[in-house]
């Protein structure tokens, strides 16, 4: 996996430069972080695991490179029902499930949804240009902490 994400590290900043954009520590180590983080972060959120390498960086400049890497279609912006926006490195097509109790979200790959495109271009006459798909649940840390996983009555001999 180390490998795979040097990869894409690489293309990404190539695909930076150009466009003849600067390429600055702060914006290499948002780079690196959404490429290695599976936690689908907010802005908060990686302010605050960078700034301690980064004293002088601001939140706003966090966004700024969200945003950019949004604009080159590096990022996905998610925006899962709670109040924050959540971001997702965008390696390969993925859908989540999202934990109604925690917030946690979690990627899974599905073939079976390559077809949903067609069938909504046919249905509606759009030229279709994506989908996203989105489960709700409680994950199994919350299973365990609301005891939910013991709904079977006992076996008792
Ligand atoms: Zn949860
Ligand atoms: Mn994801």
């Amino acid at each position: 996996m180390a490998n795979q994400q040097d990869t894409v590290y690489d293309q990404t900043i190539e695909r930076l430069k150009a466009k003849g954009i600067r390429i600055t520590p702060q914006r290499v180590a948002i780079i690196r972080f959404m490429i290695a983080s599976v936690a689908h972060p907010t802005a908060e959120m990686i302010y605050a695991a960078l700034a301690p390498d980064f004293p002088h960086m601001s939140v706003a400049t966090v966004y700024n490179n969200l945003m950019l890497l949004i604009d080159l279609g590096l990022v996905e912006e998610m925006n899962i029902g709670d109040v924050a926006t959540h971001y997702d490195f965008a390696l390969a097509p993925h859908y989540h499930a999202v934990c109604t109790n925690c917030g946690r979200i979690v990627d899974f790959v599905y073939s079976g949804m390559s077809d949903v495109e067609n069938v909504a271009a046919g249905k509606t006459g759009f030229a279709v240009t994506g989908h996203h798909l989105e489960v709700y649940g409680l994950c199994p840390d919350c299973q365990r902490k609301l005891k939910l996983t013991n709904t079977k009555p006992a076996v008792t001999a």
